[in-house]
């Protein structure tokens, strides 16, 4: 069939704002980081809670410059969720450090903090765990990076009390989690990477937020931030942008060999204006997902995703289970039907532990992470954006009903 009509699995919403601003920026002679990029950053740390922030190229780099800020060097080990984008691990690898996988939670996929808290013990008592077949003996754990998966906030709580046990430090991966709230068991109701040492946020093409290719570092911790903000722009000591403005001088310092990461003013001049419907979006993408929830509860064998207690979730992610047996259709087979009825669809994650890079590089195998498994074998994500409207969403119920037999 022909892309008309046709529900992609997610749609971004530009509005007049973001093609204003885009070709102020085009009109203005400046392209690159300049005052766009400054206001989003300002606007963000407001928005988001945070003293300081850092617009870059992308959340991965984000995730590269706090583990950068953090000093994080070869051998050091970083313990990540497998249920995640590779992302999470790659940037681990850049250091020549060590990615120690965990498995996640049945519930909401999260990273399970009784999982994080037994790979922990093992490791502090030299034992070995998946992926770190000799034990971890010298090595120590430096970071631990949880991802808020589609927007549902790990058990923060559990995370603290491991921190002061264990001393790593927290970089959260927020990439979808823009905005979303926890409330803890002291009744702060927190948002989403503030309890973080350094929170990394994602404005890619899909994300809650877009500014095409984009992502933003977010800290209360002035060295980390100055330290990434230098590293960001080749480790140039003085914002490059200042130097051709009236004010800026020619004369720069390197004082490190960083990295080409900066957020230039064309993204930018979306962002601040992506931002501002930040709250909107999320109210959209909430409501798209209570009408899922009502308009497929009951089909046998199809499970839908729950948020835990205190947990009020971006809904970047609206991912559904499927149990072969009770549906009587297998998510790779729901998947190309969903196709042929004009509906796109998607899968997060493929567990990183079984892609073949950390497979073959750790040592990693089948069984080492049982729920992650079990899940990616059945979940698969429907359409979720702002942008849905109600007749989209009836057509997704009426194929989601056409394709699983046990609905029929
Ligand atoms: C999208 C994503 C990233 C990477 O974001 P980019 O901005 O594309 O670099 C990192 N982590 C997770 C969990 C993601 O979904």
């Amino acid at each position: 069939m022909s892309d008309e009509g046709f529900i992609s699995y997610f749609k971004p919403l530009i509005g007049d704002d973001e093609e204003r601003d885009v070709l102020a920026c085009l009109r203005s002679g400046w392209l690159t980081t300049g005052k766009y990029a400054k206001e989003f950053e300002s606007d963000f740390a407001e928005f988001a809670g945070f003293e300081h922030t850092v617009a870059v190229n992308s959340c991965t780099a984000a995730l590269h410059l706090a583990l950068e800020a953090l000093g994080v060097s070869r051998g050091d080990i970083v313990i990540v969720p497998t249920f995640t984008f590779t992302a999470t691990a790659e940037v681990v690898r850049y250091f020549d450090a060590v990615p120690v996988m965990v498995d996640s939670n049945e519930d909401d996929f999260c990273m399970d903090m009784d999982a994080l808290r037994s790979t922990l013990e093992s490791i502090d008592s030299g034992d070995s765990v998946p992926g770190l077949p000799g034990g971890g003996g010298a090595g120590k754990v430096k970071v631990v990076i949880p991802v808020h998966y589609a927007g549902a906030i790990v058990d923060i709580d559990a995370l603290d009390a491991l921190k002061s046990e264990y001393g790593f430090k927290v970089v959260e991966d927020c990439a979808h989690a823009l905005p979303a709230w926890r409330t803890l068991s002291d009744g702060r109701r927190i948002m989403a990477g503030t309890t973080a040492d350094i929170a990394c946020f994602s404005f890619y093409a899909n994300k809650t937020i877009t500014t095409g290719e984009g992502g933003m570092f977010a800290t209360d911790n002035s060295e980390w931030a100055e330290r990434a903000r230098v590293m960001s722009l080749h480790g140039i000591s003085k914002d490059a942008w200042k130097r051709y403005a009236k004010s800026g001088s020619w004369r720069y310092e390197v004082v490190a060999p960083g990295y080409k990461y900066n957020m230039p003013d064309l993204a930018a001049a979306v962002g601040v204006n992506q931002l501002k419907r930040a709250r909107a979006f999320r109210d959209a993408r909430t409501a798209v997902a209570a009408e899922y929830a009502e308009r497929l509860a009951g089909v046998p064998g199809l499970r839908l995703p729950e948020t835990s207690e205190g947990v009020e979730s971006s809904w970047h992610i609206y991912a559904v289970r499927l149990d072969a047996e009770v549906c009587g259709v297998h998510r790779d087979e729901f998947i190309e039907r969903m196709r042929d009825e004009g509906v796109g669809t998607s899968v997060h994650f493929i567990p990183l532990h079984t892609q073949p890079y950390y497979r073959d590089a750790f040592g990693y195998r089948e069984g080492d992470f049982p729920v992650a498994e079990k899940v990616f074998d059945e979940i698969v994500s429907l359409p979720i954006s702002p942008a849905l409207s109600k007749s989209d969403l009836e057509r997704i119920e009426k194929a989601v009903k056409r394709v699983i037999p046990s609905a029929r």
